[in-house]
């Protein structure tokens, strides 16, 4: 039997436990931590179509995690994946339009990072248990909007742990910012910042690795973890998905046994579709990895250039999750594309932060554009795209899932490749009533995203999810704000230390 350890980016002497790593979220030199080894899939896709997506799910994190047992494991995958869920498929793949359309949010809180965060308490809880940690574990998030809630959602009265959030508060839609400043339970916070998203992740990366901070911390009976990405025990889950939605086109007779598929990820902190590829690494026959950007294009630019340069305007876009400048998992790729290299590692990543770029190596760029298209979507082709497949499909998609498409429809006209492809989509058209409704129709824009949710409704004929259900009404039980300097201090003053 095997035993796969985590190990930082930047030093390969960092060698952790998958429960350490978990716990840690961030390894204390910045690195990331990644898999010592991608396991394979051992079973054929015949064998695995009999599975539903709890036992895939347990199949996989047996394979990632093997420090924990199987019942560890059984309990909490079956505490995560139950009728928080909107159906026990929990994760549909749907034919529109000759694409097939990965549904990621029919979680509690209509995003993809429900995936996840609806399993990421239990996996630090049961990390906890095994380390005989007793200090109170307060999780640390930044959020460009949609994870943020789905960790208040997975966390709030969570015994023994505190969480709290940090959001741009002018860079989310309106009902995202609902979503998080009505969040019920006695262990959530939720602050607005003046800032962006990467000045959010940058703080809270920074607040992490602090060794002088950390001894405050432990003074008190503190100790940090990370709901965001960064968090290996948020990208292991993300496989699943991928793996399940082969499955399901092979049940459904759509692709034959290792037919190859694409896949089109709309991208921002590259999480998402870095877990494809993971799932790609175990076996699953991915042809093309489609990275999806938004006005925000620097990986655009990088993996059609090998020239990653953040120096760029930070743009609002109606895609917000993916209004990102510095995408944190990209680390994790190059770990990989470097062959494991932390040299090379320190280089690039000094580098983006004392001058913003970097340039990788040929070799690199060649290994990352094997792997990886890359495109980009306007704001007006992602208004059109929506109005595009309503009209043709009367399927609603969210902005971000636009992106997806959009790029794909490029990505199609300049490759001619008829691979059957699915598009990852990543939140529910509920969560952007507005933007979502304006591109079908510009007498929209009067309207407020609140009272845009039933006209939504009526239009698409489909049912309001109980998650945004007379959302206008609750009560705002968050109102702080702060600097973008005056995070840690924010924290500071929360844990009173
Ligand atoms: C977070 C998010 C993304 C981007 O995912 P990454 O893993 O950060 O690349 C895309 N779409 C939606 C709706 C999101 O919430």
């Amino acid at each position: 039997m095997y035993n796969i350890k985590y190990v930082s980016t930047r030093n390969n002497s960092i060698i952790k436990s998958c429960e350490e790593a978990i716990i840690q979220g961030i390894s204390e030199n910045g690195g990331l931590f990644v898999p010592t080894q991608i396991p394979k899939l051992d079973k054929s896709f015949n064998e695995l179509i009999k599975l539903n997506y709890k036992e895939i799910a347990l199949y996989v994190f047996k394979k990632f995690y093997t420090s924990f047992s199987n019942k560890e494991l059984k309990n909490c995958v079956d505490k995560a994946y139950d009728n928080k869920f909107d159906t026990p498929i929990i994760a549909p793949t749907v034919k529109k339009s000759n694409l097939y359309f990965l549904e990621l949010f029919h979680g509690p809180t209509l995003a993809f990072k429900d995936m996840a965060l609806s399993i990421l308490p239990h996996l630090i809880k049961t990390s906890c248990n095994k380390m005989n940690i007793n200090e109170e574990i307060v999780i640390l998030t930044a959020t460009s909007g949609d994870t943020g809630k789905a960790a208040l959602e997975g966390f709030s009265d969570v015994d023994n742990t505190k969480i709290i959030v940090f959001y741009p508060e002018k860079g989310v839609s309106k009902i995202q910012k609902q979503q998080m400043i009505t969040q019920k339970g006695n262990n959530t916070y939720v602050i607005g910042i003046d800032g962006n998203f990467d000045d959010a992740q940058n703080s809270v990366k920074e607040i992490f690795t602090s060794k002088k901070y950390k001894k405050i911390l432990y003074k008190h009976n503190y100790m940090f973890s990370s709901a965001n990405s960064i968090n290996i025990g948020r990208l292991i889950p993300q496989i699943v998905y991928y793996i399940y939605s082969y499955i399901n086109l092979l049940k459904d007779k759509e692709i034959v046994e290792n037919e190859m598929i694409n896949v089109v990820v709309p991208t921002g902190n590259f999480g998402n579709i870095l877990a494809a590829y993971y799932a790609k690494q175990m076996g699953l026959p991915i042809n093309k990895l489609i990275c999806a950007s938004n006005e925000n294009n620097v990986l655009y630019d990088f993996i059609n250039t090998g020239v990653y340069d953040k120096r760029r305007e930070f743009k609002t876009t109606i895609s917000p999750s993916m209004d990102i400048l510095i995408s944190s998992n990209l680390e994790r790729l190059l770990y990989t594309l470097s062959n494991n290299d932390p040299k090379t590692i320190n280089t690039l990543m000094t580098s983006l932060k004392s001058s913003g770029h970097y340039k990788v190596n040929n070799n690199m760029k060649k290994k990352l554009q094997d792997n990886f298209y890359a495109g980009y979507a306007t704001e007006k082709q992602t208004y059109e795209t929506i109005n595009t497949i309503f009209k043709n499909a009367n399927y609603l998609i969210d902005p971000h899932t636009a992106v997806a498409y959009s790029v794909y429809k490029d990505y199609k006209k300049e490759t001619n490749d008829t691979t059957k492809t699915i598009i990852a989509s990543t939140a529910s058209p509920y969560k952007f009533t507005k933007t979502v409704m304006k591109s079908l129709n510009k007498k929209y824009s009067k309207c407020n995203d609140f009272e845009l949710i039933n006209t939504m409704s009526k239009l698409s004929n489909t049912k309001i999810p109980n998650a945004i259900l007379d959302i206008d009404k609750k009560s705002i039980l968050h109102d702080t704000t702060c600097k973008k300097d005056e995070i840690k201090l924010t924290i500071s003053k929360i844990l009173k230390i």
